[in-house]
């Protein structure tokens, strides 16, 4: 993800779009591999853009900065990170003219920054925006799949869950993905170091990771999260039962308990 704007890197604003997309991907058996935050500048976004697509990812999602405002600059900045300029896209027109109509706006004028909204970089579609008037963008470079969302976390889920789901969903086929929290209780962390090591190496590609959440009257309080991705269901399922019995033995060994475990498929 290429988030885009000052207001997250200020403090102003929390990137519940990275967090939210990052959950979304992980459910589905894949991630969000890196999340860069870019200030509103043209040639911060174009160089990181640049940077980024350089890499090859699958997928760029580029969130925040399409709206109307002399802030809101990623479009330019993705154009000219592609060395390619803006064209007034009549599509993206037509769905911004909707977008008023619906609304009961009626005919709006298209003042100059309205009309920013509808210039895309060539090559670029508009994506259908059912909540606000910035339609997203698609666009392809390399081998890479570009999607510019806006940043209202409304208007970014409604143009993820419909235009850029299915199309990540068939790229990573049909993973299932078991994933459970232990809560354990009088285990140090340092002592449970070698045991996650151990797990790793008697499951490779298992994930589990320990979350320390501080002592009570001395005793120390952790959850470990265990997660399996697979393409079959019962193999997830068998390797992550697998992994929780073992971290239990591994836990009670060391004189601490287990009090509960929380699972979920997905
Ligand atoms: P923008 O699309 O940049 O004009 O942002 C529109 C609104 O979405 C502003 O209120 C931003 O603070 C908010 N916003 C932008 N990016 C994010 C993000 N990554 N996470 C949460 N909110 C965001
Ligand atoms: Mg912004």
């Amino acid at each position: 993800m290429l988030a885009v704007g000052k207001e997250l890197l200020i403090g102003r604003t929390l990137n519940t779009n990275a967090h939210w997309m990052g959950k979304r991907l992980a459910r589905m058996g894949t991630m969000l591999k890196q999340v860069t935050t870019v200030d509103d500048d043209l040639g911060e976004i174009a160089s990181a853009f640049r940077g980024i697509a350089r890499r090859s990812p699958d997928f760029l999602v580029v969130v925040g900065g399409l709206g109307p405002t002399p802030d809101d600059m990623t479009l330019k900045g993705v154009a000219d990170g592609l060395g390619v300029s803006l064209r007034r896209n009549d599509v993206a027109l037509r769905l911004m003219r909707e977008h008023y109509a619906m609304r009961g706006m009626g005919k709006v004028e298209l003042t100059p920054a309205r009309l920013k909204m509808a210039r895309l970089p060539a090559g670029a579609e508009p994506l259908l925006n059912e909540t606000g008037s910035a339609p997203g963008v698609r666009l392809a470079t390399g081998g890479t799949t570009v999607y510019c969302l806006p940043g209202v976390p409304a208007e970014m889920k409604g143009i993820f869950r419909r235009a850029v789901e299915p199309e990540i969903r068939a790229r990573v086929g049909k993973l299932n993905r078991r994933y459970v929290t232990m809560k354990l209780e009088g285990a140090l962390e340092s002592d449970l170091a070698p045991l996650i090591a151990a797990e790793l190496r008697r499951h490779p590609g298992a994930y589990v990771k320990s979350h320390p959440k501080g002592t009570r009257e001395g005793v120390s309080r952790i959850e470990l999260d265990v997660a399996v991705v697979g393409d079959r269901k019962e193999w997830a399922d068998r390797e992550c039962r697998a992994i929780v019995a073992e971290m239990k033995e591994g836990v009670v060994g060391l004189g601490g308990t287990v009090r509960a475990v929380r699972g979920a498929g997905g």
